[in-house]
């Protein structure tokens, strides 16, 4: 009998902007647990649009670490810097669905152009350039250079996810029109996620639900584009003992740091310990946890992470 062919794939998409960071590797260790739990494979991406804070050391440091952790991937990284003619062309093919207009409305006047902000401060733009005349957009053009949005739908968007349940959102209150390509050219990290999973043939996005906000328009994209939906786990934040989300700034909880005081089967210990997967705390590698793995094990709110000095 043939064996049951499969078809899970997870991904790696760290973006290279500083060592990786232990809110990183929590995501990390749970995507690939959850890919290789199921049997399935593992892609790498390097997120490294932002060329004013992705370096190319970055990139190399990422993977040494992943290596060092115990996780692996198949295939060649994919690095989004050198996608950019890719994502032109799924620009173009929203252009020609009618979806895409310039916004000529400066950082300033974007924040005065917004709704009320939504939880995590973010803006929800008020569509006014949608509204522009074709006149009004060439006077506009002689002197400014715009961004490219995609105009949303009035629809409410939802779509079950593994760990946070049914989410759903309202795409133009909520949401709101939000841009593809910024005013010198290099395209919007929303729109190179949806391409990326899409073509690399990601069928699972585990992440931080610091990205669920963002889920909504992202599958609303994909569909838009004519991909099958991925499906997605939004894992729990690590928090800080005062309760603030971690942050790069948060420099002990850097792995260069950590490796210090632990070694990799005590950090991944720590972390399937805080996951529900081992009972009591113990080394371990990710090797071993494979069979022990269940979303149903893993804890829904935000978790205190450990301190340098657990260790
Ligand atoms: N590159 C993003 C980050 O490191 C992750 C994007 C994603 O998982 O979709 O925060
Ligand atoms: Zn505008």
């Amino acid at each position: 009998m043939s064996p049951v062919p499969n078809t899970v794939c997870g991904r790696f998409a760290p973006s290279p902007s500083g060592r990786m960071h232990l809110g990183n590797l929590w995501s990390c260790l749970l995507a690939w647990l959850s890919a290789r739990s199921a049997g399935g494979r593992m892609v790498l991406r390097l997120e490294d649009l932002d060329v004013d804070r992705c370096r190319p050391e970055y990139c190399d440091q990422v993977m040494r670490d992943l290596e060092w952790l115990g996780l692996d991937w198949d295939n060649e990284p994919v690095y989004q810097s050198r996608r950019g003619h890719i994502y032109e062309e799924f620009f173009h093919q929203l252009e020609q669905q009618g979806l895409i207009y310039p916004c000529y409305c400066t950082r300033a006047e974007r924040l005065a152009a917004s709704a009320p902000h939504r939880s995590d401060g973010a803006a929800v733009y008020d569509g006014r350039c949608r509204r522009l005349t074709q006149q009004e957009q060439q006077t506009l053009a002689a002197t400014r250079r715009p961004a490219w949005r995609v105009a949303v739908p009035a629809e409410e968007f939802a779509f079950d996810d593994l760990c946070q349940g049914r989410c759903r959102q309202q795409l133009d209150t909520q949401c709101g029109d939000f841009i593809l390509r910024r005013s010198d050219g290099v395209y919007a990290y929303q729109l190179a996620v949806v391409v990326d999973d899409a073509l690399m043939g990601v069928t699972q996005v585990v992440r931080g639900s610091d990205l669920l906000d963002s889920t909504p328009r992202q599958l609303w994209l994909c569909e838009t584009l004519g991909f099958a939906r991925p499906e997605h786990a939004h894992v729990p934040l690590l928090l800080a003992p005062d309760g603030r989300r971690l942050a790069k700034r948060d420099r002990d909880l850097e792995l260069g740091q950590l490796q210090q005081v632990c070694t990799a089967p005590e950090l991944v210990g720590r972390l399937a310990h805080l996951a529900g997967l081992i009972p009591e705390y113990a080394p371990v590698t990710p090797a071993q946890l494979v069979p022990m793995f269940s979303w149903d094990k893993v804890p829904k709110g935000d978790l205190v992470a450990p301190t340098a000095s657990d260790f």
